[in-house]
């Protein structure tokens, strides 16, 4: 196969002339996988802790999501939300169980996902004199022009003015600026438990504790992305767990695939009858393929002792990293298998762990991200931490 047989100049040369410009790509590409190791065009291994940017939630060629996808696609792969779809229907009662929401809707991304919640939002407050959405500064929702109007980066925004009206943004983590927005036009408040791209924030342990109080107080919904966070990430099924609060609803995507594109709104029951027949839709979101995958990441994710393997390893990762001297590190900090450290130049220390043969993944705000599979074995672990020792070194 060319596509495989081509070196990385060439198919740079053949990217660069048919693909939009819209990427900053790095200078690799891979061939295939396995749990946390992936392989390069010339066969070089890397330490994958970028995991697609939390997305390969189980690891490269996870055998039960490999083999669940081969089965369902050679029996049906797609019919359409016209009709019922058992794949779903299980998918969803595993999730219930899982998660503890009562009902779901599917779509195919992060981005999808928010722009549902938003809608949900909207139709909840329409009868109630309510349309405004309280979001936070440096969160990020997705790219679709709904959620890039939660988005509060100004950068990721400008080009594509006007953008949706009536969202509100405070600085995270600081309950005061929410008291100050909150009012009775407020139908929501969005926001992520902990700021993925934004640079890895992490609010203080009572905030958003707070915020449901207020939410409370003031009759409207919390609503959380737990895109990026969930679906066991933070060591718990919801990053909110930690928390001890339940939001409204909730958006998810990423993990929940292990790879394969699936996202999901996730609401309690008095939000039932929001979004009644024609109002919301999807051609592709949870047909039985997509299902099916996200089935076969539920049930690995439900296993009794996985989520307890993810803190126990998350916190020997973190543990690890703040071992590690060097003034290329900083700040580490983490939950469950999402940690995170602050670093002068991120670009340049990425750069320098791929040649090392690591992965990672960078945040806004200086901060780099490393996020394993939550099924990464103790060997993959310590051979990721040592090429990050390397790295360090190297930069020294
Ligand atoms: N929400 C959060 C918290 C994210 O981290 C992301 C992606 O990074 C998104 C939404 C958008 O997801 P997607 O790229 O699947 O649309």
């Amino acid at each position: 196969m060319a596509l495989l047989a081509d070196n990385i100049e060439v198919l740079r040369a053949r990217s660069k002339a048919v693909l939009l410009g819209n990427y900053n790509r790095q200078p690799v590409a891979f061939t295939h996988g396995d749990g946390a190791r992936l392989w390069d065009t010339s066969g070089k291994d890397y330490i994958d802790f970028c995991g697609g940017i939390a997305v390969t939630s189980l690891g490269h060629g996870d055998s039960a999501v490999t083999r669940a996808i081969a089965a369902q696609a050679s029996r049906l792969m797609h019919v359409s939300n016209l009709y019922e779809i058992p794949e779903q229907i299980e998918l969803a009662e595993k999730l219930r169980d899982f998660l503890g929401y009562d009902r779901f809707f599917f779509c195919n991304s992060g981005t999808e996902a928010n722009e549902a919640l938003i809608k949900l939002v909207r139709a909840w407050g329409k009868s109630r004199g309510k349309s405004r959405i309280i979001v936070a500064r440096h969160g990020f929702h997705g790219r679709t022009l709904g959620a890039l109007s939660a988005t509060a980066q100004p950068v990721l925004q400008e080009a594509f003015g006007p953008l949706l009206d009536g969202f509100d943004a405070v600085d995270f983590g600081e309950l005061q600026s929410v008291v100050e927005r909150i009012g009775p036009e407020t139908a929501a408040v969005l926001m992520e438990p902990i700021q993925a791209e934004g640079g890895g924030n992490f609010p203080p342990p009572a905030y958003f504790k707070e915020v449901r109080n207020l939410c409370d107080r003031h009759n409207c919904l919390l609503v959380l992305d737990e895109v990026q966070l969930g679906m066991g990430r933070s060591g718990l099924p919801l990053a909110q767990d930690h928390y001890g609060i339940k939001a409204d609803a909730i958006a998810l995507a990423k993990g929940l695939g292990g790879g394969f594109p699936i996202g999901a709104l996730a609401i309690q029951a008095h939000l039932a009858d929001v979004l009644t027949p024609g109002t919301h839709g999807s051609t592709f979101g949870g047909n039985p393929l997509a299902a099916a995958a996200a089935t076969a990441v539920v049930d690995a994710l439900a296993m009794p002792g996985f989520l307890a393997d993810v803190n126990t390893k998350g916190k020997f990762l973190l543990t690890a990293i703040e071992k590690l001297q060097s003034p290329h590190l900083s700040e580490p900090r983490g939950l469950g298998l999402f940690v995170c450290f602050t670093t002068p130049d991120p670009a340049r220390l990425t750069a320098a762990a791929r040649e090392t043969g690591l992965l990672l993944a960078t945040a806004k705000h200086n901060a780099v991200r490393l996020l394993p599979p939550l099924n990464v074995s103790a060997a993959e672990l310590e051979a990721g931490i040592a090429r990050l020792g390397d790295t360090l070194e190297r930069l020294n």
